[in-house]
């Protein structure tokens, strides 16, 4: 059944440096920047899909480096639509980082969805991705692989957008007459679509530049993975 409603959630902030968020500008480098976890909720007529879950407690290793906030949770930010963490029956995530599986396992009843390229590569990452991947959040989780654009369900393609990382999606969503894009980490803030000015951590700057120009040839409605000027999107079908 096709889409009726999408909302972004909140589940807090991660603390980056701006330098991490578009590559070699070297005005932003040891700027500060407490970027926001915006998981996605989309509702169907059958499915409540969520396209990320954010970030939850560390391992004692990465908590003295990573640090993150939380005003608000995943679990408070769904509630402001009525659902409870049983209620969500697919999962998608745009890739493994920390900030964007964190909290996978309070979806019991959920099916799990990601790239195959991705979840081989959270299984041994290279040495200067490793710090972005926190097994605990995944490694015994039972997940369900797709290969390159995938459909989802009616209205939902999960598409591949590599560079971020190897196996890194974007979703592209039909809601009514309006076509919205969530990036992921493909384009972190709404400046690395607008200017084609890719991210900063990056497996291989050239398919994430080649993954943004796909995303860009999409148009429609963007919504930007970390930026704070981008706080709420609310759409829902009459
Ligand atoms: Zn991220």
């Amino acid at each position: 059944m096709a889409v009726r409603e999408v909302h972004l959630l909140h589940d807090g902030y991660l603390e980056l440096d701006m330098g991490m968020l578009v590559y070699m500008k070297t005005p932003y480098y040891g700027i500060k920047y407490q970027a926001a976890l915006k998981p996605l909720l989309v509702v169907t007529g059958s499915e409540n899909i969520l396209v990320d879950t954010g970030i939850a407690p560390l391992p004692q290793s990465l908590s003295k480096f990573v640090k993150y906030t939380k005003d608000t949770d995943i679990i408070q930010s769904l509630a402001g639509y009525g659902l409870v963490p049983d209620d969500i029956s697919l999962v998608v995530n745009t890739h493994m980082h920390m900030d964007h599986c964190g909290n996978n396992r309070l979806f019991r009843k959920a099916r799990y969805f990601v790239q195959r390229d991705e979840l081989a590569y959270s299984a041994n990452p290279d040495r200067f991705m490793r710090g972005g991947y926190v097994r605990e959040f995944y490694q015994d989780l039972h997940f369900e692989t797709v290969d390159g654009r995938h459909n989802l369900t009616n209205g939902v393609e999960l598409m591949d957008t590599p560079g971020h990382t190897p196996g890194h999606q974007s979703v592209i969503l039909q809601v009514g007459e309006t076509k919205v894009v969530y990036t992921g980490d493909a384009a972190p803030l709404l400046e690395n679509i607008e200017r084609r000015d890719i991210t900063g951590i990056v497996y291989d700057p050239v398919s994430e530049l080649r993954s943004i120009d796909r995303l860009r040839a999409e148009g429609g409605s963007v919504i930007a993975s970390h930026d704070l000027l981008q706080m709420s999107f609310d759409l829902k079908v009459p």
